[in-house]
């Protein structure tokens, strides 16, 4: 998963371009920059990658969903679906923008399950938010049926999953809008940074608007600039575009080296009996940023994990009582504590989820450990951590 494992000279080279020319925003300043425009490149680099018309590079993952649910005309008391596993981002962005994030299922692909999905359609639903964690993707063909049947928005977020894939399209191209991060631990970073791609040409102008107070960016006055809309600043800097733009270059090779890691330790646990993969959806090809696996019983699984890290095999994660990545632990959204005022429709509209009941998430995800692929290792520490897991996996199972 960590782009900064690797992180050189290509990096240095990039930022020391906008270094020289001491232009630091994205717009304007035309006659200062040297024709540095690293945020354009990187946009028009993440175009070509991700096979897509539009993408709209932003401050964070966070700002990414929160200006894509914005450019789609989301807002106050519409409901967006999205699964009980995945990052506080996702739902912080629906409230962000007054509508109700509705919590639904995963299944054994540890995303959105298709059939908890339809059932969480109302009259309010405006969008269905996949949510590709750990590199690997939801069933998006009869994700995209629901929408296409019901008139609603299918909203990737494939912050966790570039450079992965669905029925040959790159994921985060699939839906009408894909969201990526390029925070500090994610594949390709920019230190901090995200971006939203799209084919709708009207998304792609409200998100570049609404991102950048308003301004319509035409011309190169930018203070004779209109601003059709009300916006706010989500911008990225020059100088987080710029390691981006060296990052995004190197991403292939980052997937390659990740997949040949992720092959050696599954081969080797797929020897032991017991445990059970991580369904990949049919059409899928995970990006192998980690290896997720299920254990017989919840108990057997935290145990699992802790004996793991007792012997120094750091990066497995126990997402069931993990704070920022699973329902049971999310106090602020079950009791909606905020500094700010919530709008009524937030207040009457989020279901009340210390009631809640999400037996089959906690079937899944209380069973599941994932291990973090690093890009670092040798072959032969992947070799002697495979080794290692095994031996401690099966002394647990015994
Ligand atoms: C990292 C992440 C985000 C948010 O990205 P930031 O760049 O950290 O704001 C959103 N969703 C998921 C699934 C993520 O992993």
């Amino acid at each position: 998963m960590p782009g900064f494992e690797l992180f050189g000279a290509q990096e240095r080279e990039q930022l020391n371009d906008v270094l020289d020319s001491g232009v630091l925003m994205r717009y304007g300043f035309d006659g200062n920059r040297n024709g540095h425009w690293k945020a354009k490149e990187l946009e028009k680099a993440l175009e070509e990658r991700m096979q897509v018309n539009h993408a709209q590079l932003l401050s964070s993952g966070t700002a990414a969903l929160t200006v894509a649910l914005a450019c789609a005309k989301v807002g106050a008391g519409d409901e967006v679906i999205l699964p009980t596993f995945t990052f506080v981002a996702s739902f912080e962005a629906v409230l962000s923008v007054g509508a109700i994030p509705i919590l639904v299922d995963v299944d054994d692909t540890l995303t959105l399950d298709p059939l908890a999905v339809e059932k969480a359609i109302t009259e309010k639903t405006k969008v269905i938010m996949p949510v590709h964690m750990c590199g690997s993707m939801a069933d998006l063909a009869p994700l995209q049926a629901l929408c296409k049947k019901h008139e609603l928005i299918l909203l990737e977020d494939a912050c966790q999953a570039i450079g992965g894939s669905y029925d040959g399209k790159p994921l985060g191209s699939y839906g009408d809008l894909g969201c990526f991060s390029f925070d500090y631990v994610k594949t390709i970073t920019c230190g901090e940074g995200g971006a939203l791609v799209t084919n709708n040409k009207e998304y792609y102008v409200r998100a570049d608007q609404f991102s950048d107070h308003g301004h319509d960016h035409i011309g190169s006055n930018r203070g004779a600039e209109g601003h059709p809309i009300l916006g706010y600043n989500y911008r990225i800097s020059e100088l987080h575009a710029a390691v981006g733009l060296a990052q995004i270059g190197r991403l292939d090779d980052f997937i390659a080296s990740q997949k040949n890691n992720y092959s050696v330790l599954r081969s080797a646990l797929e020897q032991i009996p017991e445990i059970t993969f991580r369904r990949v959806p049919a059409k899928g090809e995970e990006n192998y940023s980690f290896l997720s696996f299920f254990m017989p019983d919840e108990n057997l699984a935290r145990k699992t994990v802790e004996a793991l890290a007792d012997n120094g095999l750091d990066g497995c994660f126990y997402w069931y009582d993990n704070n920022w990545h699973y329902y049971r632990k999310w106090e602020h959204l079950k009791d909606l504590k905020s500094l700010v005022g919530l709008s009524k429709e937030i207040r009457e509209g989020v279901p009340n989820y210390n009631l809640s009941n999400f037996t089959k998430s906690d079937h899944w995800i209380g069973r599941n450990i994932s291990c973090l692929i690093k890009l670092g290792w040798s072959e032969e520490e992947v070799q002697q951590r495979a080794n290692k897991m095994v031996e401690i996996i099966k002394s647990q199972l015994s």
